[in-house]
């Protein structure tokens, strides 16, 4: 039997799309072992896989989630290097007895990919987004510029200093070229549709877009009562969510309230881990607010989208037909929301990109739009059948062919899942 180690990044956006891929390598004999932190232990082992635990306190989605917010990427970085001074021994030590054939990691864990290179391994990343090239920051207006440059300017210091430390430590041969996040590999897998990606010259023909690989079955689908309830009713039902890593403001959510209280709609609102439902206050009888729903099931019975657009979201939106208002947090979700927008799917609400709150009378009208519209329920049904092309998880039973690993030892099975063939 094929084994190969999967080196997490410990967040639902990078684990959740990488779960039914996992699931396919398992079902076709490969021995699968994945690291990424407790909190998705049994989402990994619903898999197949058998999950390994990071050490306690490197990494966590609360870790990931706390630099997110500070709206600088600089500080994301930080936190990463940080976790690779300590995961790169971690991890030569696990795999030392019994190495793998291969090593899949995030596009951010860079620490697999420096094991990897260490133990002359072949690597397969996966890029749970799209590249983004520096001449996209053109579509930046200044006042986002200014909001997300200053804090990547503040952070920046840091970042040398962390690089200049694991270099230091592992030498410069493993670090990833720059830019190093998100780092390539010698395959890299993009479970993202193709007409999501903008050109780039670093994609050449060891990168695969794959499609989508979203499965109900690899994730939560339980509603409680009170949820099913609200999500079955008889008018129309709007959710909002900003993801799991950036939390909206309470200012933001309350806002929600005002603004979508009056339609002839059910409105779910989502808030995420770090803010707290009570906090908020009463909300208008037709809103009911959670933490977090599972919202692959949520989204079935969803007419209008309100999403931050991340990557995972937007595409789970779209798979379902559901139109998207995006409210995108950091500028990579601009330019997913202007890709939907420009299909007719959906529309973009700039303002929190450069820290202005979104007034809740062109929130309500675009989702008041967006409801009583039906070109773009339309525009995203038919959008929903692109999102898989390339396979999804499946892709080696569809996708288009590609060339062999460079140095792979894996069986033929493996080759052709991860390559296409
Ligand atoms: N998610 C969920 N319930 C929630 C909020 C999010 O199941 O209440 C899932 C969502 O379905 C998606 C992931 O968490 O798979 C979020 O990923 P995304 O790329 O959209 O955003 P991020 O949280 O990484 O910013």
């Amino acid at each position: 039997m094929n084994r190969i180690v999967m080196a997490g990044m410990p967040a639902a956006g990078h684990v959740n799309p990488s779960l039914p891929l996992v699931r396919e390598l398992v079902r076709r004999d490969i021995r699968v072992t994945y690291y990424a932190t407790e909190q998705f232990r049994l989402a990994i082992e619903h898999t197949g896989a058998e999950f390994r635990p990071y050490p306690a306190g490197t990494i966590t989605a609360d870790d990931i989630a706390e630099a997110t917010r500070t709206a600088s990427a600089v500080r994301v970085v930080v936190r990463g290097l940080a976790a690779t001074e300590i995961l790169v021994p971690y991890l030569r030590e696990e795999l030392r007895d019994d190495p793998p054939d291969a090593v899949a990691h995030d596009s951010n864990a860079i620490w697999g990919q420096m094991v990897a290179k260490s133990r002359r391994l072949p690597t397969i990343s996966f890029m749970t987004t799209m590249l983004v090239g520096a001449d996209a920051f053109r579509s930046q207006t200044a006042r986002e510029w200014l909001r997300f440059g200053r804090a990547a300017v503040r952070d920046m210091p840091a970042a040398i200093a962390a690089r200049q430390r694991v270099v230091r430590r592992f030498g410069k041969d493993l670090f990833p070229p720059r830019p190093a996040f998100p780092t390539l590999g010698d395959v890299t897998l993009f479970p993202i549709p193709r007409w999501l990606q903008r050109p780039d010259p670093r994609i050449d023909d060891r990168c695969h877009y794959i499609g989508a690989t979203i499965d109900p079955d690899a994730r939560d689908r339980e509603l409680d009562a009170e949820l099913a309830a609200h999500v079955d009713g008889s008018e129309p039902l709007v959710l909002v969510s900003l993801g799991t890593l950036h939390s909206g403001s309470d200012t933001f959510f309350r806002s929600c309230f005002d603004a979508l209280s009056g339609l002839p709609a059910r409105i779910l609102i989502a808030v995420g881990a770090h803010t707290d439902p009570a906090r908020l206050g009463t909300p208008p009888s037709n809103t009911l607010v959670r933490a977090s729903v599972p919202q692959l099931e949520v989204l079935r019975r969803t007419a209008v989208f309100v999403t931050h657009g991340g990557m995972n979201s937007a595409l789970e939106g779209l798979s379902n037909g559901v139109p998207l208002v995006v409210l995108p947090q950091q500028f990579e979700q601009l330019l997913i929301g202007q890709a939907v927008a420009e299909r007719g799917a959906g529309v973009v609400l700039r303002h929190h990109l450069s820290g202005r709150p979104v007034p809740p009378g062109e929130l309500r009208a675009e989702v008041e739009r967006t409801l009583v519209d039906p070109s773009r329920r339309t525009a995203a049904e038919a959008l929903a059948g692109t999102v898989g092309e390339g396979g999804g998880g499946r892709r080696g039973d569809r996708g288009a062919a590609g060339p062999a690993t460079p140095g792979s030892r894996l069986k033929p099975a493996a080759v052709s899942m991860i390559m296409g063939r």
